[in-house]
């Protein structure tokens, strides 16, 4: 039988509406054994116990660590065990919410932690081939014909190469799923098939976990030059184990697609060539999708010198170098310099990192993000479009926006909503478990 979580008076409130997680300090007893065999026990790292109220009600069977704030992580409602089973279940039902996705020929997260009901386990997978066979080709072959400019498409890579290859980045974040890292890897090999290679990625909430970092090759390989993946039909090039996160941040996907659309917009519009600026560019998944899609001018902006490296990569593959001009900075400073030189844009993307990873630093990460919206809206010209983006959990919608209408007001400009954007359902948000909700994108057009 396994060990039972009692919860605190009240507590289970929380849980029923969804949220997966119980607080060290909402656990009023640890219980072994039932009626008169019950007896206190401890938590062992890694196992099952379940979960119940004050009043005995079942509430759920978790992944448990003593050693975490977060004592324990739901991942059924129901008394349901954990096998390879159970994985390959978990994967498949994950597969199907990502049916709107050709698995064949695009990237996408198969696995998104506690909102797939796998709390603690991130997985990426990509699609694509080693960047070394691309790059000859791409150096070899006259790839358009011979007046139009050098580009590589996914059709011409199939012809070349043959079927594209897959790659899995994981994530074990907690230490339910760490331990069963050889159960998940059989399920997804059973699910999925074959991969070229899996890597192992870590962050840093393994530390509060009691788990080393360690970024690796667990089985198969990773190529040394990266891999080129397509992305609404652009070529990127990313490596698992270089990168920053999972090497590309396939969670703006969809909005990069409406920056070319807006841009293309604003091209027609104004009848002339665009000027954008593209801060916290990284790797360009912006700055790319808008110099394809329409005659513009493009500053991308990043404090990473490899990043902008493989951005300038990036720009070549998709035959965008000439609009796209590279700016290692900060874009704090950046900005600021720009305001001064009463600079002009037609369009802004503000793409930062999460600013606060909890909520008891928010008022200072609010601060940071008004003042970058603050600038931008002042930079931008009339009529111009600003896509500004959060991907902290901590920063409510709510509050996202009222920052943004404050740095409007202290700018005194109007600024009208024309989208408000989320994550793609590649990352789905679980209702109840607000942490899931992390990435906002507002897209905002300057009034004259
Ligand atoms: N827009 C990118 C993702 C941005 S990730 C894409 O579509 O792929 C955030 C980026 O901000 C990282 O590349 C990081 O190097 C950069 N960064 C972080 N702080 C910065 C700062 N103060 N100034 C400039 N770049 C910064």
């Amino acid at each position: 039988m396994l060990k039972r979580i009692i919860l605190k008076k009240g507590e289970e409130v929380r849980i029923l509406a969804g949220h997966p997680w119980v607080f060290d300090n909402e656990v009023a007893q640890i219980a072994a054994g039932k009626g008169a065999a019950q007896r206190d026990t401890v938590l062992e790292a890694g196992e099952i116990a379940d979960v119940e109220s004050f009043r005995k009600e079942y509430l759920g069977r978790a992944f448990v660590n003593p050693a975490s704030k977060i004592i324990a992580r739901i991942y059924s409602s129901s008394k349901e065990g954990v096998d390879t089973g159970f994985f390959k279940k978990r994967i498949r039902n994950a597969l199907t919410g990502r049916s709107l996705y050709n698995l064949n020929t695009e990237s996408c997260r198969i696995v998104f932690a506690e909102a797939d009901f796998l709390p603690g386990l991130i997985i990426d997978r990509f699609t694509g081939w080693p960047a070394k066979k691309v790059f000859e080709i791409f150096e070899a072959a006259e790839l358009n014909g011979e007046n139009t400019r050098k580009k590589i498409t996914f059709d011409i890579l199939c012809e070349k190469l043959g079927s594209p290859e897959h790659w899995l980045s994981i994530q074990f974040l907690s230490f339910g799923m760490d331990i069963r890292r050889d159960q998940i890897i059989e399920a997804l090999a059973e699910v999925l098939g074959g991969h070229s290679g899996i890597v192992e990625k870590s962050a840093p909430v393994r530390e509060k976990e009691g788990l080393p970092l360690y970024d690796r090759t667990i089985s198969g390989s990773f190529p040394d030059e990266g891999i080129i993946i397509f992305e609404n039909g652009f070529a990127f090039l990313l490596n698992l184990l270089a990168g920053q996160k999972t090497g590309h941040f396939l969670d703006q996907a969809r909005n990069r697609k409406h920056g070319g659309v807006w841009a293309s917009e604003l091209n027609k519009n104004l009848n002339r060539k665009i000027k954008v600026l593209d801060a916290f560019c990284y790797t360009g998944g912006f700055s790319v999708d808008i110099a394809a899609s329409c005659a513009a001018e493009i500053t991308s902006v990043d404090v990473s010198a490899p990043a902008l490296k493989t951005l300038r990569i990036n720009a070549e593959l998709n035959g965008v170098t000439e609009k796209i001009r590279c700016t290692e900075a900060n874009v704090f400073d950046f900005l600021t310099k720009e305001v001064h030189a009463k600079a002009g844009y037609d369009m802004i993307i503000l793409d930062p990192p999460a600013f606060t990873k909890s909520r008891s630093t928010l008022d200072d990460a609010i601060r940071g993000y008004k003042e970058i919206n603050l600038k931008a809206i002042k930079l931008l010209n009339p009529g111009g479009i600003l896509i500004t983006c959060s991907c902290s959990f901590a920063l409510s919608e709510s509050r996202f926006k009222a920052m943004i209408a404050d740095a409007a007001f202290d700018a005194e400009r109007r600024l009208t909503q024309v989208d408000f954007c989320y994550q793609p359902e590649d990352h789905p948000i679980l209702i109840g478990y607000d942490e899931s909700l992390y990435l906002k994108c507002g897209i905002y057009r300057v009034q004259k």
